[in-house]
């Protein structure tokens, strides 16, 4: 990949990175928040327990996207962006455009999707 290429993605994914981390921030301090307000009705506890598991299951959300940006980003440090993890193909750029965190390939992709990819974490 062209270097000035590379440095746009990078770019992307700093950018990407920041604001989730603000995210991830804000969602934490909201939660507490939630903790701290104890002059409830049940109906309202039983919202706020319903809100913060939506807190919650975005949170995650926004750390597993963070954790994919920062590999990405290691990545671009050490050369091999934009290459499949799974299979060492290129990974399409239509697609690194829209995901430029994205690990794998279309296809591997899929295959991970499906259960069929080897989990290479460590
Ligand atoms: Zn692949």
């Amino acid at each position: 990949m062209d270097k000035k290429k590379l440095k746009q993605y990078e770019t992307k994914l700093n950018e990407y990175r920041n604001m989730l981390l603000g995210m991830v921030e804000r969602t934490e301090d909201y939660g507490r928040e939630a903790d701290r307000d104890v002059s409830q009705d049940p109906a309202d506890k039983a919202s706020n327990s319903y809100t913060k598991e939506l807190l919650f299951s975005q949170s995650t959300n926004e750390r597993n996207t963070l954790k994919l940006i920062e590999e990405a980003l290691e990545r671009v440090h050490d050369g091999s962006f934009g290459e499949c993890l799974n299979c060492g193909e290129d990974i399409q750029p239509k697609r690194l455009d829209a995901i430029p965190w994205a690990p794998y390939c279309i296809k591997c992709q899929e295959l991970q999707e499906q259960g069929l990819l080897a989990d290479k974490e460590e």
